[in-house]
């Protein structure tokens, strides 16, 4: 079939589906092409064959614009969601710490302590030209060679020194040595750092039930699910599809990852330019569990894994965001693990499972006699936009390149932004951008892609 639409939509991911909802608000002729059989994209979630509700990685809740809460408010409604204090550590040898880190410095051993605190003392200060020197510079060489250099290459699977550190804004916590003194001096955690100081998730059906919730509300007769794109021909503004549909747009808004959408559409971007572009694979590892979580996991929400003894850098108790995420509430638990893949850091598929269950034994996490009811390994080609050094050079020009064709690239993998890649930033991409289409305006309209740093200090 020939159809001609004012705006097509590549995706219904958070960001495909922020740009429906305002299509539809404005009374656009608008429609979305889905390749998956359901929307929700990476903030999908699963139920295995045993019962255990799984997200592709552990996905919390929090946001910053006021609209996107009052629509999860609406979304889910009061009652459908749970509000949790963030619990978060790091495993530090057989010590646990809590996160951030490097206010927690009284938790180490004596050497330990003193060799990150001389580092902090020493720290030379000034602008960075990389997210290593970055770590140096503000941290010293004690926390940058026992914590942060080890725990971000495994996140990352990148080497620091060819990452850029515009990106960081309210991710990463600055030293703040009265901070640091005060607990050294105190013993007192310090636990409250941070945007997700606080998250909600909702009670049941995982993250992925907030954007099949959304999705709910858009009409059906504009959504294809199962059906992906395959080309966009920029020259004549159509696209076809994998099911033979001919679709023609005035403008289109693609969450396809960037590299995709270079292939997809010859003659607008260089293929080497897309080659250019840096991401990690995550590997999703959950376990559904028997009994109860040992003591050592009372409370905790995540926790961070810098050592080389284990193959992942982060572990939810995922059970411990809703009861509801195990079959049996009460008698079961669940426990996800993350591990990065990159073409610096291979993984060794076959071998993975068995290691993370290692892994987690040894550090403490999965007691010996505990009962293993369910395991799921789920793999994430495009898990982490890397920002690597040069990132803007090489992805903004790209950008441009595809709007002069009426082609917005938003989005997660999109628009290739780590630090305005979450649920509300996605959400918000889309929606901006339609916004921007509709009124004829200019890069103004999209605060969160041109101006990440002012909607991170909301
Ligand atoms: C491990 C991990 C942990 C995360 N944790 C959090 C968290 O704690 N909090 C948070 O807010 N966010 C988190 N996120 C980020 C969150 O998942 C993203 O913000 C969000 O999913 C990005 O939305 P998107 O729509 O841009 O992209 P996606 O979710 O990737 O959606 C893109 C969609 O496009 C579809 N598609 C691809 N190719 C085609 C094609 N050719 N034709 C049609 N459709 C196509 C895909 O099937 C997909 O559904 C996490 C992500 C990961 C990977």
């Amino acid at each position: 079939m020939n159809r001609s639409v004012d705006l097509l939509i590549l995706g219904a991911g958070p960001t495909g589906l922020g740009a429906a909802a305002r299509a539809e608000a404005l009374g656009m002729n608008w429609r979305l092409l889905e390749a998956s059989p359901g929307p929700g994209g990476l903030a999908s979630s699963f139920v295995d064959e045993r019962g255990f509700t799984w997200d592709l990685g552990g996905h919390v809740q929090f946001s910053h614009y006021e609209e996107f809460d009052r629509l999860m408010d609406w979304i889910l409604g009061p009652e459908g969601w749970l509000t949790h204090e963030r619990e978060s550590w790091v495993r530090f040898g057989d010590r646990w710490v809590p996160y951030p880190f490097q206010y927690n410095l009284h938790r180490l051993t004596p050497e330990d302590r003193d060799r990150c605190l001389a580092g902090l003392k020493n720290a030379k200060g000034g602008r960075a030209v990389s997210f290593g020197d970055w770590m140096d510079r503000s941290f010293g060489e004690g926390i940058a060679e026992l914590f942060l250099r080890p725990y971000n290459f495994k996140v990352w699977g990148f080497p620091p020194e060819e990452m850029d550190c515009q990106w960081m804004g309210d991710r990463v916590a600055a030293p703040d040595m009265a901070r640091v003194m005060r607990a050294l001096e105190t013993g007192e955690d310090n636990r409250g750092w941070g945007p997700n100081a606080v998250f909600r998730f909702p009670k049941r059906g995982g993250t992925g039930a907030v954007w099949r919730a959304v999705a709910d509300e858009l009409p059906r007769s504009r959504m294809a699910y199962g059906d992906a794109a395959v080309s966009v021909d920029a020259a004549n503004r159509g696209v076809r599809s994998r099911n033979g549909e001919e679709l023609r747009y005035d403008n289109l808004i693609s969450t396809v990852p960037l590299d995709g959408l270079v292939r997809m559409c010859p003659g607008v971007v260089a293929a080497e330019e897309a080659a250019r572009l840096r991401y990690a694979s995550t590997h999703v590892i959950g376990l559904g569990l028997k009994g109860t979580p040992p003591e050592s996991l009372r409370g905790k929400c995540w926790m961070y894994f810098p050592g080389v003894n284990s193959p992942y850098y982060r572990v939810t108790v995922f059970s411990h965001y809703s009861p509801e995420n195990v079959p049996r509430p009460g008698e079961q638990w669940s426990l996800m693990a993350e591990v990065s893949e990159t073409v610096h850091k291979p993984v060794d598929r076959e071998t993975l499972l068995r290691e993370t269950v290692r892994g987690l034994r040894e550090d403490g996490l999965l007691p010996e006699d505990t009962e293993v009811l369910s395991t799921v390994h789920r793999v994430l080609p495009r898990g982490y936009p890397v920002p690597f050094s040069g990132r803007d050079g090489v992805v903004d020009p790209m950008l441009r390149a595809f709007e002069a064709k009426g082609i917005y690239s938003r989005g997660r993998f999109g628009a290739w932004k780590y630090e305005v890649s979450n649920q509300d930033h996605s959400f918000m991409q889309g929606r901006e951008c339609v916004n921007r289409i509709h009124s004829g305006g200019g890069p103004e309209c999209e605060p969160t892609l041109h101006d990440p740093v002012s909607v991170n200090r909301r």
